[in-house]
């Protein structure tokens, strides 16, 4: 019984919600739609152990994961399986991925529960469902992959993303939806904190195109504030290269909590080693959730750290959640001759003069994935604003 975790959770741990025509606990109802998982191992033992995420939990029958959703009933790991929790049409951007598929309509898929706890996190409501008490749940919306990429057509999406919650705790059925969208040709994107494992990235990149990656903190110290480890998030960047993912690196900057310039400076210097071409965006704080007395980062700061990132040697920085006289600070300019070749405003990109992938003064290539939605700020497919 050794390599039993120390604490798991109650399945049906009971919670207040507010249900529509369904009395019973969140928990229970997710349940219904789960089904056996693929992502595990055994341990020597033959306890199963859950390879979706770098937790890798050990679950005890009629017991939960750290995440809340994956749980083992008689001999058999359960994942989340057949419905979503929330789904929008939004700009590619929104999901903070500037180098693909630029001016694109995203339908974004978001279920429950994460193996992670901000206290900020903007979308609490879905990640800690299962935590917190007196949550108005967004009733879970029974559905079939075919169904979600017919609508993501429907609503003249050529990208679907699964984000809100952490995606890949969910993996099985983030692959099987994504199958159904790569079948009518959409490009895919996972938005995640990248607390995962090769096993899992392995398993859905054959399906997903992008892994857009929350880097959280600067230390192994400030990650277990977050329930996580920065060592697995370091590894999956490197990975997801490995494997062929395109990539990009979010790191929403906290006063107080990640804010300090050398430790940012560390982040850098770990992505530069990875890829330096990797684009990395700083996030502005707005305060939110646990963190709602915590002030709004300052711009001036969070220039700051875009100047140092760039000194560090990476090539694309970029400042995001930045009020107007900012905006231009989520533009992409050419590491060649400077030149402006992507426009963005509020997360909405407004003009791209990119030729082929390449800067059309001194054709230095800059790396993405180049979609055919938005060619020389003539707007193709127009997106609903966020
Ligand atoms: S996804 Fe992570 S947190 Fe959830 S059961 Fe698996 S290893 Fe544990």
């Amino acid at each position: 019984m050794a390599d039993l975790p120390r604490k798991t959770l109650p399945i049906l741990a009971p919670r207040a919600v507010r249900n529509v025509g369904d009395a019973r606990p969140l928990a229970e109802r997710l349940a219904d739609f789960a089904q056996p998982a693929a992502l595990f191992d055994r341990t020597e033992h033959g306890h199963i152990r859950c390879s979706a995420c770098a937790h890798r939990c050990v679950i005890q029958e009629g017991r939960a994961g750290a995440c809340t959703v994956r749980f083992v009933r008689g001999d058999a790991l359960y994942a989340p399986h057949g419905y979503v929790a929330r789904r929008y049409v939004r700009t590619v951007e929104i999901n903070t991925l500037y180098h693909f598929h630029p001016g694109a309509r995203s339908l974004i898929v978001g279920m429950y529960g994460c193996d992670l706890r901000c206290p900020y996190c903007h979308n609490w409501r879905l990640s800690q469902a299962l935590r917190e008490d007196n949550v108005e749940d967004e009733e879970p919306l029974p559905c079939t992959p075919d169904e979600l990429a017919q609508h993501a057509v429907d609503s003249g999406c050529t990208v679907m993303a699964a984000a809100y919650n952490e995606p890949m705790i969910s993996a099985e059925w983030i692959r099987a939806v994504f199958s159904a969208a790569k079948s009518k040709g959409l490009a895919t994107a996972i938005i995640s904190d990248a607390n995962t494992t090769r096993e899992a990235l392995a398993y859905v990149r054959p399906v997903c195109d992008a892994y857009r990656v929350d880097l959280k903190a600067t230390d192994n110290e400030r990650y277990k504030a977050l329930g996580g480890r920065i060592a697995p998030v370091i590894d999956a960047i490197a990975l997801a290269r490995e494997l062929g993912f395109w990539v990009e690196v979010v790191t929403m900057v906290v006063p107080g909590f990640n804010d300090d310039l050398q430790g940012l400076r560390g982040l850098a210097d770990a992505i530069k080693r990875v890829d330096p071409e990797i684009p990395w965006h700083l996030n502005a704080f707005v305060p939110r959730y646990k963190l709602d007395r915590v002030p709004r980062m300052e711009m001036a700061s969070l220039a700051s750290a875009v100047g140092m990132a760039y000194a560090r040697g990476l090539r694309f920085v970029y400042a995001s959640n930045a009020p107007g006289g900012y905006s231009e600070m989520s533009h992409t300019r050419c590491p060649g001759c400077h030149a402006t070749l992507i426009e963005r405003n509020d997360y909405v990109t407004t003009a791209n003069h990119l030729r082929d992938g390449a800067c059309p003064h001194c054709n230095t290539v800059v790396p993405g994935v180049w979609g055919s939605e938005l060619v020389d700020g003539l707007r193709i497919d127009g997106a609903e604003a966020p």
